[in-house]
């Protein structure tokens, strides 16, 4: 079974379009979602959204980095800053 779980949502490739991330042709697919186009390519995984002006907004791929980026420390309150000296900046002669 290969068939994918979203059935709702029917992609459809754009003949001669191009990927501006990894520059392929023919290998963009387009779908809308609640009238929203999206885009994304087979080649490299490139997505991104059209949003109301027509503006391309790359989504980006949701990575264990980027989601482990994302959390933030939330308790960063009242620390005063300390500037340490750059031991890199020190040259032992
Ligand atoms: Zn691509």
């Amino acid at each position: 079974m290969t068939t994918p779980s979203s059935t709702t949502t029917k992609k459809r490739f754009i003949a001669g379009a191009v990927c501006p991330a990894c520059q392929a042709i023919d290998g963009i697919r387009m779908w809308e979602v609640d009238g929203v186009p999206n885009r994304d390519c087979v080649h490299c995984g490139y997505s991104d959204t059209l949003n109301a002006d027509g503006n391309s907004i790359p989504n980006e791929l949701a990575t264990r980095v980027n989601t482990s980026a994302l959390q933030k420390p939330k308790e960063s309150k009242g620390q005063a800053l300390q500037f340490f000296p750059n031991p890199k900046l020190k040259k032992d002669k």
